[in-house]
């Protein structure tokens, strides 16, 4: 049994934090020529016979061998030519394809290709296993999907993949680029795991030590290892690929993304967004995430290395927040009226919680040292290696705290006189 599967079968279903912390993730191998057991695998999860393999053409040449793994199946084949943005008619396209089937899909890739697939076998009731080609981001566990549709990328409730098999040969040969995403991307949960406890600081938000734990040892051990992740070293691809299966079991052990994500992926979300509106293909996820993590760390350490706030209630001009999201004003609308987030917070409770918030910004890794380790590990350091104008990633992190009904650093940083 994989290290990961031990955790998930040892993990306390009925915690103390007052959640019941199930996965749906049934089986993960992790390991070096496991492109060629691929077939026998999923015989032993059950899978039906008939089988739809989706891939694109990169990923599918990154699995060699893996058709011949699947003798004794039945397969049908979708191979996309290049997939950078899933979109919804990706998903319908499939669900065409298994519709009144008994049939189970092969996922082959990673994020875009793997979102359709989690979307169309939810819908369809179909087994899934994701085959990843890249330790890229930390998706493949996940029971969402996001996905674009008419512009708009949103996340859409879909499920958990069955089975998760990772070939360390296949992953370690992944281009550097994307190993260093999905380092960028891992980084990023020291700013989710201090936004996530200063939320249950201030609002009570439910708040499991033995998950994020489970996030913050993942990490650790990565940074460890920054200076191997531009090798083509088997061990360090197959460590930084459980690491972003740990926080993706981590994020269905709470049902919801806090152990994995904070102030800096609603950053970079609202990049992509203003990006898919002006035509623009995205980068990987885990290069603008990983930027705007720096961002965050930066100013978090400000934040707490500075002088005691003179706390205020939050004061902002919604007339100008609805102007900038344009046609993106109506969801950011239902997340701030009739109330939102910081009602319930005044400048005596952040007076009162300060400490606690400045202990928990210094709990995790300086911006120096992770910066430290993410140039070592080849990520994109600043808003010029991701191709962005200063402006929009000012704008970002201005306008994105009000994107969602979530509480972080970033939004309470008009109550703190900044
Ligand atoms: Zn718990
Ligand atoms: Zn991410």
């Amino acid at each position: 049994m994989s290290d990961i599967m031990k955790i998930i079968k040892e993990f306390p279903r009925e915690c103390s934090c007052g959640r019941s912390h199930e996965t749906a993730v049934g089986d993960i191998r992790i390991g070096r020529g496991l492109v060629h057991s691929v077939g026998e695998i999923l015989r032993e999860n059950g899978f039906p016979r008939k089988l739809l393999l989706v891939a694109d053409r990169n990923t599918i040449k990154a699995a060699e061998g893996i058709e011949e793994s699947l003798a004794g199946f039945e397969v049908e084949r979708k191979i996309y030519d290049f997939i950078r943005v899933a979109e919804m008619h990706h998903v319908c396209e499939l669900e065409k394809m298994i519709a009144g089937k008994d049939i189970g899909i092969l996922s082959v890739g990673t994020g875009s290709v793997n979102d359709p697939c989690r979307l169309a076998s939810a819908r369809q009731k179909k087994k899934l296993c994701i085959f990843a080609t890249a330790p890229s981001m930390d998706g493949f566990a996940s029971d969402t999907s996001p996905i674009v549709l008419d512009g708009f990328k949103s996340s859409y409730a879909a499920k958990s993949p069955e089975v998760i098999i990772g070939d360390t040969k296949i992953l370690a040969s992944a281009p550097t680029e994307l190993k260093s995403a999905g380092f960028g991307d891992m980084i990023a949960k020291y700013v989710g795991l201090v936004d996530w406890k200063i939320s249950n600081i201030l609002t009570g938000e439910v708040y499991c030590e033995k998950v994020a734990s489970l996030t913050r040892s993942a990490v650790d051990e990565l940074m460890k290892m920054a200076h191997l992740v531009t090798e083509k070293d088997e061990e360090t691809a197959g460590k930084i690929f459980e690491s972003l299966l740990k926080t993706g079991i981590a994020m269905s052990f709470m049902k919801n993304s806090r152990p994995a994500s904070g102030s800096e992926h609603i950053v970079a979300h609202l990049i992509e967004c203003v990006e898919l509106r002006d035509g623009i293909i995205p980068n990987y996820h885990g290069h603008d995430v990983g930027v705007a993590t720096l961002e965050m760390l930066k100013l978090y350490g400000e934040i707490a290395h500075g002088c005691k706030p003179r706390f205020t209630y939050e004061n902002v001009d919604f007339d100008d927040v609805f102007e900038y999201y344009g046609n993106m004003r109506d969801d950011v609308y239902k997340a701030n009226f009739p109330d939102n987030i910081v009602d319930g917070i005044t400048p005596e409770m952040l007076d009162r919680s300060w400490d606690d918030i400045v202990g928990a910004i210094r709990s995790v890794p300086s911006y120096e040292e992770c910066r430290e380790a993410m140039v070592k590990a080849g990520c994109k350091i600043t808003y010029s290696d991701i191709g962005k104008p200063r402006e929009l990633i000012d704008n970002c992190i201005k306008y994105s705290p009000f994107m969602r009904r979530r509480l972080t650093l970033l939004r309470l940083r008009g109550m703190l006189g900044m």
